[in-house]
């Protein structure tokens, strides 16, 4: 890569990097354009987003989904519903058009992205150098749950893999936290039983 074409990259990230800490609003960032573009590299928003998407080789998936944000129209119950299985918003307009998308970084990508910066991979082995003690509960990784996962067998559809739960140093535990508001029905009566959660896109 040419010393021109790195320099236009550094003044990309930068741009992206002010954009994001300041909340810069679109105004200001053409008000930016108009006064100094002629004096320092800025490039229309949507070049900038593009260039920010190329440098970070993320790439991400649009799904269909509801109006109302109840659901992605994706998996076997739901990729070919027309309707929220919800709040029963129909999925497509009178074109045929989806009503509503969502943009989903996925679950890999974002995981891979994090091993590439070496303080956060340093960070990440907090959990493979955890030592557990029986009579002191001082961490979510001295739960009964994670304690008992680390001699059970690897599960996949219904086949045993030959290795632990949490075996590699490079095992990463997700927890998932939610205050029911991914569902507005459930916001408002809460959900007696944690299965009737929406199904969560993971991948
Ligand atoms: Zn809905």
């Amino acid at each position: 890569m040419c010393n021109s074409c790195l320099l236009l990259d550094i003044d990309s990230i930068k741009m992206f990097n002010f954009i994001r800490n300041t909340n810069l609003p679109r105004k200001a960032y053409a008000q930016l354009a108009k006064f100094w573009g002629s004096r320092i590299h800025v490039e229309s928003l949507y070049k900038l987003f593009r260039h920010i998407l190329e440098l970070s080789n993320i790439e991400t998936t649009v799904y269909d989904c509801c109006i109302n944000s109840c659901c992605a129209f994706t998996g076997t119950d739901y990729k070919t519903a027309e309707l929220c299985p919800y709040c029963h918003e129909p999925r497509f307009d009178k074109h045929c058009r989806s009503r509503n998308t969502f943009e989903y970084i996925p679950l890999t990508s974002r995981i891979k992205s994090m091993f590439l910066n070496c303080s956060l991979t340093e960070r990440m082995t907090y959990r493979s150098n955890f030592e557990f003690n029986a009579g002191c509960y001082d961490d979510v990784f001295s739960g009964s749950h994670y304690q008992h996962l680390t001699s059970e067998y690897v599960v996949v559809d219904g086949v045993r893999h030959p290795h632990l739960f949490f075996s590699d140093s490079h095992d990463i535990a997700l927890g998932i936290l939610t205050d029911c508001h991914i569902h507005p029905q459930l916001s408002t009566s809460g959900p007696s039983d944690p299965s009737s959660l929406p199904p969560l896109l993971l991948h």
